[in-house]
């Protein structure tokens, strides 16, 4: 089996190897990838600080062709990348497909922004000065992804740093290395500069904390858990440079009455349970309004029992498996914890047995559920959700916003009246009517509040506020 190395100066490196599992079928090696160690991570950092100063100064039409030719050759390879998401992840092959159209349709994007961007002239408040408004690139960028996207989330971090002229130090996450690999062996052939994009594959523990320990990184680009969010929040402020964090959420999902029960339940089932419930703004709370409770808790129920879940590229299956043992542990021990907080079990909790050995669970649902209870506070991260009765709308949103979390919310209803209110006073950052509260758009901004962002937002025109610093100069005529 290829050795998949890291990149490092515009050198392939490495010769410690992992084995990458695929959890549809454990006794199936998807690939293996050289590990890293701290002082790989720091010749990444010193590569990528000697290529800033020449990269950030390239033509945009350089840059412009280079991530032209990496979001077509995704394009063209979508189905081969596409199974290679699933086979390390889980997701359904419909699904990482779709992930990786995104991902091309990202640096598509981002290939446009190079030339888009602009700066201001200012009349000065004093006679005979001009005044420039300019952006310029940041530095030499940690990126450091999650797992449950694994090429969507390391092309809205690597395209807009590469487009405004950072050069990148790139660690994905352990579990899913070989999405990451695949993208960054696309860009280096696709013409860039040596150093400018470095990879380092490996534990987060110790590659990630060496990323995190290096004063030489203008700034840390982080998706992952609230936890090691402020790991990363904390050693930036020690170094003072800028970071951007997105991290976990407990989206609601409300209900109202009047909701059209096809869109509501698609919608709940969309939400809590595809892509394994693996989605930061997957909602695991759903929050129903008293007069339609009971059909909706039915409904959803048959819905739920005709979901498939199994092998991640077998034809006809809705929901892969979980990501990992321990991954299924998490889930299995909040199946546990919502038992015995009193909520009621009304569809799944076991895990299930396939042709194949991998980690699979029912789509597991509660009912009867209290906002208080650590099932309805805690991210779970699996396919678990659970039902909360409210007696109105007004008592729907309160619940809705009751969260430490402030990623996505959803809400069902055909009222204008409390749609409009709902967008207007839910505190998180993105909010979806009659839709899932996952599933978003790759140009147009992400991001939440609360514990689950903090900076400014990814993807779309946004994202140049996080990758590139302001300068303001002033001129004597
Ligand atoms: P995680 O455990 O926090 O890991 C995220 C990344 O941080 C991984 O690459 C990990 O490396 C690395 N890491 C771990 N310890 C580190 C350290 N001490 N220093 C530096 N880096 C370190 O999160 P995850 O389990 O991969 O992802 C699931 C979480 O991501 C969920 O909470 C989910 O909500 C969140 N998420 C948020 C968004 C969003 O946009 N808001 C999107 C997707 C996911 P290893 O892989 O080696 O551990």
């Amino acid at each position: 089996m290829t050795l998949h190395q890291n990149l490092i100066a515009g050198e392939w490196v490495g010769s410690q190897a992992e084995e990458n599992i695929n959890p549809s079928d454990t006794r199936d090696v998807v690939g293996l990838y050289a590990q890293a160690s701290a002082d790989d991570a720091n010749a990444a950092i010193a590569a990528a600080k000697a290529a800033f100063p020449s990269w950030s100064r390239s033509g945009i039409l350089e840059r412009h062709a280079i991530l032209k030719k990496t979001a077509d050759e995704i394009l063209a390879r979508k189905d081969e990348l596409g199974r290679l998401l699933s086979l390390e992840e889980g997701k359904t092959l419909a699904e990482g497909i779709g992930e990786t159209i995104r991902a091309a349709q990202i640096f598509d994007f981002f290939a446009g922004e190079t030339l888009r961007l602009t700066g201001e002239l200012v009349p000065s408040a004093r006679p005979n000065i001009g005044v420039e408004i300019t952006r310029e690139p940041l530095g030499p960028i940690g990126i450091i992804t999650p797992w449950n996207f694994p090429i969507a989330i390391p092309a809205w971090k690597i395209a807009p740093a590469l487009a405004y002229g950072n050069t990148v130090v790139f660690k994905p996450a352990e579990l899913v290395p070989g999405c990451s690999w695949a993208i960054v062996d696309i860009l280096h052939r696709a013409g860039l500069p040596k150093g400018v994009l470095n990879l380092v594959m490996g534990r987060g523990s110790v590659v990630g904390q060496a990323m995190l320990d290096s004063p030489h990184l203008a700034g840390i680009t982080f998706t992952g858990s609230t936890g090691t969010g402020k790991r990363v929040a904390a050693a930036s402020i020690e170094h003072n440079r800028k970071f951007q964090l997105e991290m976990g959420g407990k989206n609601p999902m409300v209900v109202l009455d009047d909701a059209d029960l096809g869109v509501a339940v698609e919608a709940a089932a969309n939400s809590g349970f595809f892509s394994t419930g693996q989605r930061c703004t997957a909602s695991s709370r759903i929050i129903v309004t008293e007069g339609i409770h009971d059909k909706f808790v039915e409904a959803l129920t048959e819905r739920l029992s005709k979901l498939n879940v199994d092998h991640a590229l077998k034809e006809g299956t809705h929901i892969g498996p979980v990501v990992d043992e321990r991954q299924l542990k998490q889930d299995c021990d909040y199946i546990d914890i919502g038992r015995k907080e009193g909520a009621k079990l009304a569809f799944g909790g076991e895990r299930i047995e396939r042709e194949t050995p991998g980690f699979y669970l029912q789509p597991t649902l509660f009912t009867e559920a209290t906002n208080d209870m650590r099932i309805s506070r805690e991210e779970i991260f699996g396919p678990v959700a659970a039902v909360i009765r409210v007696k109105d709308y007004e008592e729907a949103l309160a619940v809705a916003n009751d969260t430490p979390f402030g990623l996505s919310a959803g809400i069902a209803t055909t009222s204008l009246k409390h749609a409009t209110h709902f967008k207007r006073n839910s505190e998180a950052g993105m909010v979806m009517v009659n839709l899932p509260t996952a599933g978003v758009d790759f140009h147009v901004p992400f991001g939440g509040r609360k514990a689950s962002s903090f900076g400014p937002r990814e993807q779309g025109k946004y994202a140049a506020e996080f990758f590139t610093v302001v300068k303001t100069a002033y001129t004597l005529a």
